[in-house]
């Protein structure tokens, strides 16, 4: 069951994969590097419980190794600790610091493991007011599944970032970063984890804490833009709706008046382009294929790695676009690799004007707060203007949404929304290693 709602999470991480079951107060860990599918089959089945938690990581922070996969699980004298973690904590380092200082010794480079050695320190007497102790002072982005002896956890950050989701099966909770996962077990959602809130589950029954002062709600708009499913529900809102609604804005905002017709870059930004061609009342065509059996572009390590993926993903369908002025809708353009090799491949395909339209605005710094997104030297749209873009990707016109058109665009918008990465506005000081918050043990 959990690693059914591993696989609707997949988008969210594809570098490691994990599982910890609990079964009669003993805790066991299966995980690996990659896919959910590349988990070793034996172990997992032999993985059983009445209670169990998992995790697919992309890292922000640490490095893609297999001790940083997650669920991270250690063995405490309150019982077995073993914690799923979503989002980045923007003052782990200090905190890494002080806890070292103490003593602890740290088995990983992940931010994460600040949260399981605090824990394992406090004195509280239940397992949600330990945990309380364990994340006051922590700043940043947390949602938070836990195991912590025979209770089962789960928390989210006071600021909302990450998204956090609970239902029902059988009676019985359930808990998930987007909906999607709780489909797949066939649960039904009830509500999300509130800001700040800590949920506790046992055998004494489901207990519900708000331990920390209320901050200004912080989720994360990326979210609605590109990172979650669009089959997902999340902060208390459709995806698809969100999308949709953002591309119809841009069509408002940034019309291509004498295109022929519409075509999306495959997957994350298809709802948007459906908007835009529902609102300029061009036709969508389904212009680019996308290889399914190839990783992510986004994290190539190298430019020219980057470049030589982009065709491996994509193809161009030549029936669609020769002779065609087109309208190109992407959700983002971070560093411009994508649109650049798409634009070689559209027009390779024989289109004779290619209109860039996207459904968000600049991104023109980088995230401390869980998506991975380049330092700020990388960001085309940090160090270009408009029209530099537009040359430098080889767009007859280039258009992108506004930050307002964005965050109107969203279902339950345009407040409670991080959008630091598209206006500088950080909620929180910057991290003190804001290149990746890498720790110095060699993992
Ligand atoms: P780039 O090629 O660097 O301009 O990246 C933009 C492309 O990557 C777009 O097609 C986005 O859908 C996608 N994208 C945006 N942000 C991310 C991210 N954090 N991780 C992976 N892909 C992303």
């Amino acid at each position: 069951m959990t690693k059914l709602g591993l696989f609707s999470l997949q988008h969210r991480g594809q570098e490691s994969a994990g599982i910890v079951a609990v079964e009669d107060g003993a805790a066991r860990a299966v995980r690996s590097m990659g896919l959910v599918s590349d988990m070793p089959l034996a172990p997992l089945d032999a993985l059983h419980g009445s209670m169990a938690i998992g995790h697919t990581r992309y890292s922000t922070t640490g490095s893609s190794v297999i001790e940083n996969a997650q669920p991270v699980l250690v063995s405490s004298r309150g019982g077995s600790i073993a914690l799923a973690h979503n989002g980045n904590i923007t003052n782990a380092g200090e905190m890494r610091v002080d806890l070292e200082d103490l003593g602890s010794i740290f088995a990983s480079s992940m931010d994460s493991e600040v949260i399981v050695h605090r824990l394992a320190r406090s004195a509280a007497n239940t397992p949600e007011r330990r945990l309380a102790d364990a994340l006051s002072g922590v700043e940043g982005a947390y949602s938070i599944v836990m195991v912590l002896g025979d209770t089962l956890l789960s928390a989210r950050d006071p600021r909302g970032w990450r998204p956090l989701v609970m239902g029902r099966l059988n009676g019985a909770p359930v808990f998930a970063s987007e909906t999607c996962a709780l489909d797949i077990v066939g649960a039904t959602y009830e509500r999300d984890i509130e800001p700040g809130e800590i949920i506790a589950v046992d055998a004494l029954g489901e207990r519900s804490i708000f331990p920390f002062e209320k901050k200004d709600l912080k989720r994360c708009v990326f979210e609605h833009v590109y990172f979650a499913r669009p089959d997902s529900r999340i902060f208390g809102g459709s995806v698809d709706r969100a999308r949709r609604a953002l591309g119809r804005r841009l069509a408002q905002e940034c019309p291509a008046t004498n295109a022929d017709l519409v075509f999306s870059v495959p997957d994350s930004s298809n709802s948007a382009a459906i908007g835009f061609a529902e609102e300029s009342g061009l036709p969508y065509e389904l212009a680019l294929i996308r290889n399914h059996y190839v990783g992510r572009t986004f994290i190539q390590p190298t430019q020219a790695t980057r470049d030589a993926k982009v065709r491996l993903k994509y193809n161009a369908v030549r029936e669609v676009l020769h002779g065609k002025r087109v309208v190109m809708v992407d959700d983002s353009i971070v560093r411009g690799t994508t649109t650049r090799g798409l634009v070689a491949l559209v027009r390779g395909a024989g289109a004779t004007e290619v209109h860039m339209r996207v459904s968000s605005a600049p991104v023109t710094g980088p995230c401390y707060y869980g998506i991975d997104t380049p330092s700020r030297d990388e960001l085309i749209a940090a160090n270009n203007n408009l029209e530099e873009i537009r040359a430098s990707l080889g767009v007859d016109s280039l258009g992108y949404l506004s930050l307002d058109g964005m965050l109107e665009s969203v279902p339950t918008g345009p407040e409670g929304f991080c959008h630091a990465c598209f206006s500088g506005d950080y909620p929180t000081p910057p991290p003190t290693d804001p290149d990746k918050l890498r720790f110095g043990c060699g993992c």
